[in-house]
This record gives structure tokens, sequence and C-alpha cells, in this order.
């Protein structure tokens, strides 16, 4: 039953977006956390806040700031750590 509600409301999202009703101006937010590695924000901007934080919380990663996913190799933790480095601003 709450896989349904999640499912609709995610279907309702992607329609609303398609009507025009909103310009998914949450998956801005949620790209946003990502690339900060901002658990908390995602959490905040997912559909089920409550699902994803018990998602993570039952299989902690051993790198924080990462996920299980990738641990040690997260592409967004490498890549930030390679802008802090640059000499120069790569989207000039
Ligand atoms: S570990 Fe991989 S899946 Fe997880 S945040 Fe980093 S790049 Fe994304």
């Amino acid at each position: 039953m709450k896989e349904g509600l999640i499912a609709s409301r995610i279907g309702a999202y992607v329609g609303d977006m398609a009507k025009g009703i909103h310009n998914g101006e949450l998956d801005l937010v949620m790209a946003n956390a990502r690339k900060k590695l901002d658990w908390e924000g995602q959490y905040a901007a997912a559909i089920c806040p409550a699902d994803a934080r018990a998602i993570r919380d039952a299989k902690p990663p051993e790198d924080p700031d990462t996920c299980t996913m990738c641990g040690s190799y997260c592409a967004v933790k490498l890549v930030n750590e390679w802008l802090d480095d640059a000499s120069q601003d790569v989207f000039d």
C-alpha cells in the first residue's frame, strides 16, 4: 500500500511538471543537496524522507560523506575535491 502511494506521488510530481504546474524546483533542490553530499538536504527533498533516512541508516557507509554504492570511489566527492584543488574554474 505504502509503495503504491509513493509511486503515485512520483507519478503526480512528473505529471504536474509535464503540465507546467511546477518546473521541477524540487529536483534542483535535490541536485544541489546531492552535489554537496548534504544527506539531510536530500532527505528533506525526498518524496518519502523517512524511508530515505531508514535505508541509509540501515547500512551506513564507511565514509559518512558518501553512500555505500561507490564508497571511497564516490564520484561526487572526488569531483568536489578536484574542483576545490583546481586552479581554474572549469565553468569559465
Ligand atoms: S557514493 Fe556513488 S552513488 Fe553515492 S553519492 Fe557518491 S557517487 Fe553518488
